[in-house]
Order: structure tokens, then C-alpha cells, then sequence
């Protein structure tokens, strides 16, 4: 196997287009676990840890670019008020360990259904920045995950850095796992409220063969508060709104049994997190300043 260390973004793209195969590593959370299990002998390996780029983050007015390498303890401590969602999530990513090491790109890059990036990402909007050496683009978050561990990008791509809109209001994550650390999500689910658009945006983890929207319960949703005058009035959200959300969403998993959790379990707790992170959310909204978001829980 042969190691290959660019020490720029350009070395890093020459050497892609080179060795379409060669495999990226960043933190090498995922990467290392398939070798050690000799699930993968790739004939290169990529390593991104040159690239100091990839490690940065800007903060615009209305979005934030994330540099794909990224840490989760650094979205955890720098990034809280713009990307509330993805910062509970990062907080639920394995250990400090991994958290120190593993990214936003990464799990990316893996695109298991299951990674805990992928739910906050489709709630807050986002895209994701990929480039080769023939140029750059922009991937929207609903369009990059196109089956299981599968994605969007072309063999020669890297993905330099995501996207993600800063919370224009409260956000949450929430994960149903075995325990509360070290754990790969059972189901997994992101909630956003945008009340500059006045939408509601989901993102369910772990419960279908990608990440996905429950887009029937988003429309559904939003009418409601629409045609209800919820928005202005910041009325309480009754039971029955509530519940028939909670429905729809789990109406949008298709899940699998699996040694985690059988497919109904998965149904009704994506039911129970969309229904409680919705009443968490607009709570928040409806209190002082209408922007602060609560802390994540289990369901
Ligand atoms: C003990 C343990 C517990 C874990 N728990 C969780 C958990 O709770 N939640 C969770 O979501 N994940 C978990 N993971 C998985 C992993 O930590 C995450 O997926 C993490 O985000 C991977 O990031 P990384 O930088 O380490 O990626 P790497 O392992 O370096 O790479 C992962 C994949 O992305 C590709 N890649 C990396 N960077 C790029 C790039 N810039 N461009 C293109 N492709 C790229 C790699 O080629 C590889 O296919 C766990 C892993 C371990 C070992």
C-alpha cells in the first residue's frame, strides 16, 4: 500500500486525478477500522492531514464553511450558536477520542446511513463543496447521499468543505442508541426551525437506506403553522398537530431489522423524536429572544 502525503489542496486534487482509487484519510476513524478489519487494502492511501485548509471554518453572514476535516470538538466548542443541530449531534459522535479526530467530511465520505452528521445537515440546509483538478462544485445535501455508503462524488473528487446555514432558529438532534456514548445510532433524527422562511426542515438517520427528509411531514408542518398563524402568534402546538408530524415521519423511514433495532422500533422511535424535538424547538421559539435551542435527549 502505498502512502501518499500531498502537503497542499492542489497536491491533493494532482494526486487524486492521478490515482482515482486511492483512498482520502482524515481522521481516520472509519478509514483505519476497514483496514484493521481487512475490509479494504486500497493501493493508495490519500492522507489529508497536510492539508491545513481542511481544518479551518469561516463564518459568514448567512452560512458557515465548514473545512471538511474539520474536528466534532471543534463544532462542539466554536460553532454552537451558528450550527446549534450539528453541534448536539457532534456532541452524540462516539467518544472525545474520536471526536477529536473524526469530521464532518468523513462521515461524508462514509455515507453510512447511520453517521450522525447526515441528519443535522439535511435539517439546517447545507452543500457540500467538492473539487477535482476540472473545477469545483456544489452538491445540495438532499442530492449527495444516492445509496447505502454511497455518494454523489465523482472518483477524481475530494470534498474540501460543507456549507451549512447559520440557525436563523432553534435547532435539535436526537439519538436513539444501546447507551449514551460509543454508539452507532439505532435511528437518529435533526429538526430545524427557520422562521426567516417560516419552514420546518427534518433530517432522519439510520431508519432508511440513506439519510433522508420526511418531506410529507415538512409540508404538512408547515401549512399547519402557516394556515394556523403560529408563527406570529407563537401559539402552543396542539397534541394532535404534533402527533400527526410524528406520524408522518416515521411514515418517511423505510428501516431495516437489523442487530440494532427491528424496523418497527425504528418506525416508532423516529415518531417519538420527531414529536418531542418539535415541542422542544417550538418551546424554545416561543420563548424569550425565540432563538435559543435546548439541549438534546434521548427519546
Ligand atoms: C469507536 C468508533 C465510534 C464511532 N462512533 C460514531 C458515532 O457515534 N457516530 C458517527 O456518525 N460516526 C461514528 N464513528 C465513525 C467515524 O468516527 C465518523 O464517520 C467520522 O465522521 C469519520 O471522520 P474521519 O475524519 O475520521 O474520516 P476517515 O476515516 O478519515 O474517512 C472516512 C471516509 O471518508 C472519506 N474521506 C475523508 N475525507 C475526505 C475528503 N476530504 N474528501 C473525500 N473523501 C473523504 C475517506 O476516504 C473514507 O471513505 C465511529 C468510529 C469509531 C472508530
Amino acid at each position: 500500500m502505498d502512502f501518499l502525503r500531498p502537503a497542499s489542496w492542489q497536491e491533493a486534487l494532482a494526486a487524486k486525478a492521478e490515482h482515482p482509487t486511492a483512498v482520502p484519510i482524515a481522521g481516520g476513524t472509519d478509514v483505519m477500522v476497514e483496514i484493521n478489519f481487512d475490509h479494504r487494502r486500497p493501493e493508495h492511501l490519500l492522507d489529508l492531514g497536510r492539508v491545513g485548509d481542511l481544518y479551518e471554518w469561516e463564518a459568514g453572514e448567512d452560512s458557515v464553511r465548514l473545512g471538511a476535516s474539520v474536528p466534532y470538538t471543534r463544532i462542539m466548542e466554536n460553532l454552537r450558536a451558528e450550527l446549534p443541530g450539528l453541534a448536539l449531534a457532534s456532541h452524540t459522535v462516539a467518544s472525545p477520542q474520536i471526536r477529536n479526530r473524526g469530521g464532518v467530511g468523513g462521515n461524508l465520505g462514509t455515507a453510512s446511513p447511520a453517521g450522525d452528521a447526515h441528519p443535522a445537515l439535511l435539517a439546517a440546509g447545507a452543500e457540500v463543496e467538492v473539487e477535482s483538478v476540472r473545477g469545483s462544485r456544489r452538491i445540495p445535501i438532499d442530492d449527495f447521499y444516492t445509496g447505502v455508503k454511497r455518494n454523489a462524488l465523482a472518483p477524481d473528487e475530494l470534498i474540501r468543505a460543507v456549507h451549512v446555514k447559520k440557525a436563523d432558529g432553534p435547532q435539535q438532534y436526537s439519538k436513539v442508541g444501546t447507551r449514551n456514548a460509543m454508539v452507532i445510532a439505532v435511528c437518529a433524527f435533526g429538526l430545524a426551525l427557520h422562521p426567516d422562511t417560516r419552514t420546518v426542515r427534518t433530517g432522519i438517520g439510520s431508519a432508511a437506506p440513506t439519510p433522508v427528509r420526511a418531506r410529507t411531514a415538512e409540508e404538512f408542518l408547515n401549512a399547519a403553522l402557516d394556515e394556523g398563524g403560529f408563527w406570529d402568534s407563537g401559539k402552543i402546538i396542539t397534541p394532535s398537530l404534533a402527533k400527526r408530524f410524528a406520524d408522518l415521519c416515521a411514515a418517511a423511514c423505510n428501516p431495516i431489522d437489523d442487530v440494532r433495532g427491528t424496523a418497527s422500533y425504528r418506525r416508532h422511535a423516529v415518531g417519538v423524536m420527531a414529536r418531542r424535538t418539535l415541542t422542544w424547538t417550538w418551546e424554545s421559539y416561543r420563548g424569550a429572544g425565540r432563538t435559543t435551542s435546548r439541549k438534546g435527549g434521548a427519546a
